[in-house]
């Protein structure tokens, strides 16, 4: 059973029906315990919501409505940045507030049966709603944090010594493209690029052109809370509350871009073409009931530095999140085979480093983050040849003799054809939810994106 935490409350009750009926199916990944933020568009209007079953209840309508400040509820497209989740965070009682107002609302035996007319008017299903990014982040980091990623990945590499040095002391990561983040269901256009010359004649001129190795990154993005003043380091005991929910983040990644440009600088290209992210913010709130100790390190790890090590966060600052991709190519479609499952895993309590300390180490030379700043985790890969979060890693097949990664080995699909890396045509998803005996299950919706060939015809 779980421990008790001061955290969790009367809207974590798993006996909590709601009367939107659809709420209370067992397989709903929205349930009334649930309520992330998304936001959709209807005609030129966009509209703050929670999600509950199959609709989408606007933020304005729950609650006292003369308490909700206008700008809350509704703003127009066109009016420049504006953050949602600043916007909440800086209300009184926060997301706090207004979930537990939207559960007396909307729950099974509420009293509130006047409300209980006006929402039924409000709502919309979620079937019919264009949903965008719930939230535009200014800034976007991503991380490394999974050591079974690292490790793999790694041994590609450096067979005898798959971890850099620096890997169990600092969490690594770097700063990733805002601009290019973009919603679940967007096409996400092949990139074009330099790609190394070939390993069997390294003196050839690189070459410049469709990406060949274009590859998914399965990962979970924190939307950041309240933000800090710059110079003002988060301290590790703190930085929980600085973080205000979660999403899934599909970090496309063209890997034959990537081989060529990562050093010595790391990252550029080969990642700043498009992130995609699910179009639901899993609130920290909503997450309470699947806390999880912190990734139990092996005897003989090197202890985390002060500034990164706080006894709670240790105890409770992991998620436990059960995370799922499947795959299903155009030829698929076209015959109706369902998108298989490549990769499952809950694996993103074990990452090395919790949410707190990406947040404790990303501010303490002061770097200041701002609300609504994107901080994903990193490929979320578990130690087994089925928990993969890559087609990097899930298509290798280990190292030969020689020490260099043998032939990938592809992925067989169910309508003949074979993938080492992703096709044009080609759709990935991601899903996510959290389950523990005692508490009603939760989930992240899906995250999606189609791969469609480069301007200048196919790959
Ligand atoms: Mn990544």
């Amino acid at each position: 059973m779980p421990q008790p935490d001061d955290r969790i409350n009367q809207t974590h009750d798993p006996n909590l029906k709601s009367w939107v009926e659809s709420a209370n199916d067992s397989g709903t990944d929205f349930p009334i315990q649930n309520l992330p933020l998304a936001k959709y568009l209807r005609g030129s209007v966009v509209t703050w919501a929670f999600v509950v079953g199959e609709y989408l209840v606007p933020l304005a309508i729950i609650d006292k409505p003369e308490r909700l400040a206008a700008d809350l509820v509704r703003h127009p497209a066109d009016a420049g940045w504006f953050s949602i989740i600043d916007r909440i965070t800086a209300r009184k009682g926060g997301i706090g507030s207004l979930r537990r107002s939207a559960v007396d609302s909307l729950r099974l035996d509420s009293n509130r049966t006047s409300e209980r007319q006006r929402i039924e008017n409000a709502m919309i299903p979620l079937r019919d709603a264009e949903l965008l990014l719930p939230e535009v982040p200014l800034n976007y980091t991503d991380f490394y944090a999974s050591i079974h990623h690292a490790t793999t990945v790694g041994a590609m590499f450096r067979p005898d010594n798959p971890l850099l040095p620096n890997y169990k002391h600092i969490p690594i990561g770097y700063h990733g493209r805002a601009s290019s983040i973009v919603a679940s269901g967007t096409d996400i256009r092949r990139p074009r690029g330099q790609q190394s010359p070939p390993d069997t004649d390294p003196k050839a001129p690189p070459a410049f052109g469709p990406c060949k190795m274009l590859d998914y990154e399965l990962e979970v993005g924190m939307f950041i809370g309240p933000g800090n003043e710059l110079g003002q380091p988060v301290p590790i005991g703190k930085a929980a509350e600085h973080i205000f929910g979660l999403c899934l983040v599909n970090d496309w990644s063209a890997r034959d871009i990537q081989k060529w440009e990562y050093q010595p600088l790391g990252p550029f290209l080969a990642k700043n073409f498009a992130t995609s992210i699910s179009p639901f913010i899993v609130t920290m709130e909503a997450l309470a009931p699947f806390r999880s100790p912190a990734y139990k390190r092996p005897d003989g790890d090197p202890r985390p530095l002060p500034y990164l090590l706080d006894e709670r966060d240790q105890a409770s600052g992991a998620i436990d999140i059960t995370l799922e991709v499947y795959l299903q190519s155009a030829e698929m479609l076209k015959r109706g085979l369902s998108p298989i499952l490549l990769s499952k895993s809950n694996s993103f309590k074990d990452l090395y480093w919790t949410l707190g300390q990406l947040v404790a180490h990303h501010t303490s030379n002061g770097c200041n983050l701002q609300p609504g700043d994107l901080l994903a985790s990193g490929t979320v890969s578990g130690p087994g040849p089925t928990e993969r979060g890559c087609l990097l890693e899930l298509t290798w097949d280990g190292n030969g003799p020689d020490g260099k990664p043998k032939p990938r080995k592809p992925i067989q699909l169910p309508s003949g054809e074979t993938r080492t890396f992703l096709a044009d045509g080609d759709e990935v998803i991601f899903k996510g939810y959290c389950e523990r005996e005692g508490f009603r299950r939760i989930g992240f919706g899906e995250c999606r994106g189609r791969i469609v060939a480069t301007a200048e015809g196919k790959a």
